[in-house]
């Protein structure tokens, strides 16, 4: 067989088994398949399969047969067959959406790559720039509109700003005013591209704070290589700033950084971890006895002490001032505060010696041990925190846990809608395995614009993450993303369209209405999966 018949048969094959899905998709809840029905229609895929060469559909086939009796009386309403045949499903939209060259070239981008932004009302030169930068790798957020671009600079501190001088409404330079103390303290490398390749306009930029001026036209050859040594640099900067200078443990930016790490591998591997946080007991008294060279002395040496008496799996940083976090893995409440109750004692027999005068110094400790799913870094902190005022408060020296779980998430509302039940399907899946700290997921699927504008919940106040379709029959995804824009409840919605790869003006659209974000069809589950990920932990 030659390769363009392959082609025709298997394209002939996924529409079949696209219909076949499509149907049992589409059943009533109460409707039922029997189980020999679905054997046979696995049975003949199989041999098709093999036949074509397509292994990897037919080894699911072999594997789901497996999970069939042929003879038996059972019968398979919807929901089973949906969770049943998922693999299936997933292959057939892929293959719809990709070919093998598309699956292997594109990177898929790592929840820990770089986050770059791009400002520019130029929409062709929008789409070109995240083109681009998301072959490489990177997470691009892009925004039109300079008002709702700065909010979000802001609430998603990417790694790098691409700002174009020209904006409707508030141009580059404000931009650039108006994020400059933030600039202080965090290293954002900031570069502005522009028609206005002036001398003057380009000395402006830099005196304001940018870190590179690109003329428009851009050479994309030299872009693409000055980005590469922007995001570089902000990466070695990163590192470089995570160790504290005077007792050279991680300082509280790196703790900012991993904790979020120790949640998530909690969800995943449910081991419970324990969160204590550790301060000098009068402290101000050793400045002031014995000098601030000797309060510094003894906090340098604090830190080895502790260093050196924990595991290395545990971590220790300086949250600030005389203050100490140690963040133990797999430790359970009772395990923590017996480790650090031998610390303090220990610590506390150690002497100091300032010209002959001897003394000695004490800590206390407060503990929470995250065992449930539910809690955020933020409540564990002020867990531990309180427990810490306590420890203090019953006469330092000691170790405490108020462990008292008060947690509580917000709700979010996450709709797709969609006119193919294919992507229908592989998208709620997709949604369901998404773990996303603070919330509830409340999840659901509409197969035409009408029916989500008339339901209940497209009105309900709460935030609500839409993930839209452009192009579809009863109602267009811009004229949905109209309407929901100028609904009384329209502050509350999060929209990410999916568009066509090349319909810019669909893109154009759908951003100047207020699209918070776009993905090309087609799109990987999993890149998909870490952009929503992404926009929801940060953006909401
Ligand atoms: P408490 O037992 O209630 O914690 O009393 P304290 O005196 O330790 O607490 P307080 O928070 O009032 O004072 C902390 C002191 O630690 C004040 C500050 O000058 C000192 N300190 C913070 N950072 C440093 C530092 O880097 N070097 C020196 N020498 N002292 C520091
Ligand atoms: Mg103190
Ligand atoms: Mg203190």
């Amino acid at each position: 067989m030659n390769l363009v018949n392959m082609e025709k048969y298997k394209n002939s094959l996924f529409g079949n088994i696209k219909n076949k899905l499509s149907d049992w998709l589409e059943l009533d809840e109460a409707q039922t398949i029997p189980a020999q029905e679905i054997f046979r229609f696995l049975h003949s895929i199989k041999g098709t399969a093999g036949t074509l060469e397509l292994c990897g559909l037919m080894a699911i086939t072999e594997r789901l047969l497996d999970g069939i009796d042929e003879d038996g009386e059972m019968v398979w309403n919807r929901s089973d067959l949906r969770n049943f045949l998922f693999e299936l499903i997933e292959l057939t939209y892929e293959y719809e959406h990709f070919d093998e060259v598309e699956i292997k070239g594109k990177p898929v981008r790592a929840s820990h790559a770089p986050l770059i932004q791009i400002i520019d009302d130029d929409i062709s030169m929008l789409i070109l720039l995240k083109d681009l930068l998301e072959d490489k790798g990177w997470m691009v957020i892009t925004n039109a509109d300079p008002v709702k671009a700065t909010n979000q600079y802001f609430e998603m501190q990417p790694d790098c700003l691409i700002l174009d001088i020209q904006l409707p409404a508030k141009d580059g330079f404000q931009i650039l005013q108006e994020i400059h103390l933030h600039n202080e303290k965090y290293f954002i490398p900031k570069i502005m591209i522009s028609i206005q390749n002036d001398k003057h306009s380009r000395i402006k930029a830099f005196k304001m704070g940018a870190d590179d001026f690109i003329g428009k036209p851009i050479d994309i050859e030299e872009f693409i290589v000055k980005m590469e040594r922007h995001i570089h640099r902000k990466k070695i900067f990163d590192q470089s700033v995570l160790i504290d200078e005077l007792t050279q443990v991680y300082n509280r930016r790196f703790l900012e950084d991993t904790l979020p790490r120790y949640f998530n591998d909690y969800k995943r591997s449910g081991l419970h971890f324990s969160l204590s946080i550790l301060d000098l007991d009068h402290f101000k008294k050793v400045n002031d006895l014995y000098g601030h060279s000797m309060g510094d002395l003894v906090l340098a040496d604090f830190a080895q002490f502790i260093k050196s008496n924990i595991r290395s799996s545990d971590l220790i940083c300086r949250y600030g001032g005389e203050e100490f976090v140690i963040i133990f893995p797999d430790t359970s409440n009772e395990e923590a505060k017996h480790k650090l109750t031998g610390l303090i004692k220990d610590y506390s027999a150690k002497q100091f010696n300032q010209d002959g005068q001897i003394f000695s110094v004490t800590f206390s400790a407060g503990v929470f041990t995250v065992e449930n799913e539910n809690v955020t870094p933020k409540e564990a902190f002020e867990e531990a925190d309180t427990s810490l005022y306590e420890a203090k408060r019953s006469g330092r020296g000691r170790v405490e846990s108020v462990q008292k779980a008060s947690i509580y998430k917000k709700s979010l509302n996450v709709s797709v809608i969609d006119d193919d039940i294919i992507i229908r399907t592989v998208l709620t899946k997709a949604l369901h395995s998404l773990q996303i700290p603070h919330f509830d997921l409340n999840i659901a699927v509409y197969e035409d614009g009408p029916s989500f504008l008339n339901s209940d919940r497209a009105k309900e106040d709460v935030a609500h993450f839409l993930i839209l379709d452009g192009v579809m029959p009863i109602m267009d995804g811009i004229e949905v993303l109209q309407k929901v824009k100028q609904s009384n409840n329209a502050d509350f919605f999060t929209v990410l369209m999916l568009t066509g790869r090349k319909s810019k003006d669909d893109i154009a659209n759908a951003l100047k209405l207020g699209a918070d974000d776009y993905v090309t069809k087609p799109f990987s589950i999993r890149e998909l999966q870490t952009r929503i990920e992404r926009l929801l932990t940060k953006l909401i």
